[in-house]
């Protein structure tokens, strides 16, 4: 049996993070994940220099948090700044400009609302109808506000979509890093104070004596000091189960969006669209792509698609590719499967009962459903929690 001070289950973001943190506070932790890489949502499709996105794909200098985790990691002079691309539309009509679907009338008759209503106890689609008129919401700010969280936007609280944050001027507003997004997770994993071990699934959890006893689906058992969940809410709900029953059934309680990913490459020259940053759709098997255009390749462009998990089969949804792209030679395709929280009103209520369940226990928890699902929520998150660990 190998024993540990503190195992962190998920190597995404949240739990790399975590790691980082604990390192600082004296710890060496063993970071686990399921998948046979480390990253989680953080997941660059390399193809020797050539790289795209199938998770995670944009940083903001309003992510303070990450921000001071590049420069410890020694990733900050790695940003890289984007180029423009546009965010369009995929109407029933084809590719279209948002403004094409906005009527100004509507907007111009609802925006003064804006000084009024407060987003605090709204849904994003009863806070935004107000602002930009339902009939926008509808056909414009719902289905663009869709791919940005990967599922319906309707009901998610209005205060959680999308938050106010300082800005590091000392750094570009908005940013990937050279060879992509995973590169931030690959150097906080390359710390030879964390060791981490891919391909390895938790499956249960037992508390006895102060001290973790974890058994993996190959049958190896290891045992922990603290334990940090920063795997999906309904993976912790199932692992805390026997040991935490309460915390178990508040998780249990937590929707999420299962969100599939098909990525291709194509030959510039196949591709029938111009260059084009995100594509949001208005009813469609898919909710958005996501391209490599803002990062022009002189041979390549690439799509990750992100399908909502009714879409059919994988040929029906290289079809629907095909058809986007007006090609269906495609060099490479891929795949990847998200877990994306779904936040409901009252979501801070469950949190604020979670985190006082916690409180006292070498139990920490951390991921996208706490505070809210982006990059800097997850980092955030993390640092709170690594608070609670010290040597
Ligand atoms: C398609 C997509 C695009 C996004 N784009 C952006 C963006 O551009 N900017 C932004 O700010 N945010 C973005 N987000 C949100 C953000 O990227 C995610 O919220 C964040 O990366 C989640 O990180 P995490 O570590 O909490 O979870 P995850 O990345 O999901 O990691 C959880 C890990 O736990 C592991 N795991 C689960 N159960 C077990 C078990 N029993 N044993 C071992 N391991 C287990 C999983 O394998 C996984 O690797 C995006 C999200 C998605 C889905």
């Amino acid at each position: 049996m190998s024993q540990h001070e503190i195992i962190i289950v998920g190597g995404g973001i949240s739990g790399l993070s975590l790691a980082h943190y604990c390192v600082k506070a004296g710890l060496q932790p063993l970071v686990m994940d399921k998948d046979d890489r480390m990253g989680g949502t953080f997941n660059t499709c390399r193809r020797d220099s050539f790289w795209f996105e199938l998770g995670a794909h944009t940083c903001y200098n309003s992510y303070g948090n990450l921000v001071d985790l590049l420069r410890e990691t020694g990733s900050l002079d790695q940003i890289t700044k984007p180029g423009s691309a546009g965010y369009k539309l995929f109407t029933e009509n084809g590719i279209k400009s948002i403004t094409s679907q906005l009527s100004i009338p509507e907007m111009i008759v609802s925006l003064p609302r804006m000084f009024a209503t407060k987003m605090a106890g709204e849904t994003v689609e009863s806070y935004y109808s107000k602002v930009f008129g339902k009939r926008n919401f509808r056909s414009a700010i719902g289905p663009m506000f869709n791919a940005v969280i990967c599922q319906k936007s309707n009901d998610f609280p209005a205060d959680m979509l999308f938050k106010k944050r300082l800005r590091r001027k000392e750094v570009i507003r908005k940013f990937s890093l050279q060879g992509g997004l995973q590169s931030i997770t690959d150097a906080i994993a390359a710390d030879p104070a964390i060791e981490t071990v891919a391909g390895m699934e938790v499956q249960e959890i037992e508390f006895a004596a102060n001290v973790f006893t974890l058994t993996t689906t190959d049958g190896s058992c290891y045992e922990a000091k603290y334990l940090a969940l920063a795997t999906p809410s309904a993976s912790a709900a199932n692992l805390l189960q026997k040991p935490f029953p309460e915390i178990a059934k508040k998780l249990a309680a937590l929707q999420a969006e299962k969100v599939e990913t098909l990525g291709v490459v194509v030959r510039k020259e196949e591709v029938k669209i111009g260059p084009i940053a995100a594509l949001a759709a208005q009813n469609d098997i898919f909710y958005s792509f996501v391209s490599r255009d803002t990062f022009p390749d002189p041979c390549y462009r690439a799509f990750a698609f992100h399908f909502k998990t009714d879409a059919g089969s994988r040929e029906a949804r290289l079809d629907r590719i095909a058809q986007v792209l007006g090609t269906r030679t495609f060099e490479h395709t891929t795949s990847a499967k998200h877990v994306i929280p779904s936040l409901r009103l009252g979501h801070k209520q469950t949190i604020a009962e979670i985190d006082g369940l916690l409180a006292g226990t070498p139990l920490l928890l951390t991921g996208n459903y706490f505070t809210g699902i982006a990059i800097e929520d997850c980092v955030s998150r993390s640092l709170q929690e690594s608070r609670r660990v010290a040597r």
